[in-house]
């Protein structure tokens, strides 16, 4: 294990960028960056990159110290979901917080670039210490993977997030969205959700969450794959049954509310019943529903390899110069 990340020297420039641009040094058009970054460093550092160190799988047994996971969430720093789920780990290993400081829910995989990043250290109501980033749950992996804590990590988890994510929900999903930023850097990872209820009890997700863990740190996951786990808010059976599902479709029944501010200017809120699904055996939505956990691998590799195989029928080719030229005519 890395403890001590490569170092990145900032590159020694010392012309101040503003002289510089005025000497016609290159300045990229569209960002205003300088071609060349060690003059964006001069005004800071960079911080020394530790990502993308995970240790190899085998059975905890036989780990030299307790693995490092990065706890996450989209539903913000101050949700009882995301202390359940640092809690449920902390059995497994030594585990860091940081995560969205609002809810950042259904903010997919989007990270933030036209404005800094403020990390905040907080106290999480069980008197332990977290860090809070304003900006979306992949901004929080990459702050953390990008060397804020100087450490690497073994595993992310994101979760528990207050309210299903099946079938299409994942495109949407924060939570699922963590996730799928640790597994881009080479860290393994999972999302965990659990069914919204009035009065949510996070005990099953935290008992699932650790089973998750433990299973991902002995055996490992493939690149590109993650696991989307999904608990019901009142399980059929005890203890709840497991079920290795797929992604199931989701029916959303969205409204458009239109509505008037104080000025008269009509506003517009998505609302509408909450989504309902296809209840077809093997999915996720399916399992949930009949009160089973729900494990799904999902990837992120999107290829749609039927679509691929009937594309080669298609028509393909275009035209050379000569050849437009003699068709306008
Ligand atoms: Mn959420």
């Amino acid at each position: 294990m890395n403890d001590d990340p490569q170092e990145q020297t900032p590159g020694g420039g010392s012309v101040p960028p503003a002289e510089r641009a005025a000497s016609g040094a290159p300045v990229d058009a569209l960002t205003g960056a300088y071609d060349d970054h060690s003059e964006l460093a001069s005004h800071g550092r960079y911080i020394p990159t530790a990502r993308a160190t995970p240790r190899q799988a085998k059975p905890l047994s036989e780990w030299d110290s307790r693995p490092r996971i990065l706890v996450t969430n989209d539903d913000g720093i101050e949700s009882r979901g995301l202390l359940a789920l640092k809690q449920a780990l902390q059995a497994v290993g030594d585990v860091y917080v940081m995560a969205p400081a609002t809810n950042q829910s259904a903010v997919g995989h989007s990270m933030t670039f036209m404005r800094p990043l403020r990390v905040r250290e907080r106290t999480l109501d069980d008197g332990s210490t977290g860090w809070s980033v304003d900006g979306s749950p992949t901004d929080a992996v990459g702050v953390a993977f990008l060397g804020y804590f100087g450490v690497s990590f073994d595993l992310v988890a994101s979760g528990i997030n207050y309210g299903s994510n099946l079938g299409d929900d994942i495109t949407y999903s924060g939570t699922v969205g963590a996730a799928m930023e640790a597994v881009l850097s080479g860290c393994p990872a999972f999302a965990m959700s659990a069914e919204w209820s009035n009065d949510p009890d996070f005990s099953l997700p935290g008992r699932v969450a650790e089973m998750v863990a433990r299973n991902i740190l002995e055996h490992g996951l493939g690149e590109g794959e993650l696991l989307n786990v999904n608990t019901p808010a009142e399980a059929a059976a005890d203890p709840a049954e497991i079920e290795l599902t797929r992604m199931g479709k989701r029916v959303y029944q969205d409204k458009l509310l239109e509505r008037l501010d104080p000025r008269g200017v009509p506003y517009y809120w998505f609302g509408g019943p909450p989504p309902t699904g296809v209840s077809e055996p093997g999915t996720d939505f399916h399992a949930v529903s009949a009160g089973k956990v729900a494990i799904t691998p999902i990837q992120l590799d999107l290829t749609a390899g039927r679509l691929l195989e009937r594309i080669h029928d298609w028509t393909w080719g275009l035209q050379n110069e000569d050849e437009r030229e003699a068709a306008a005519e």
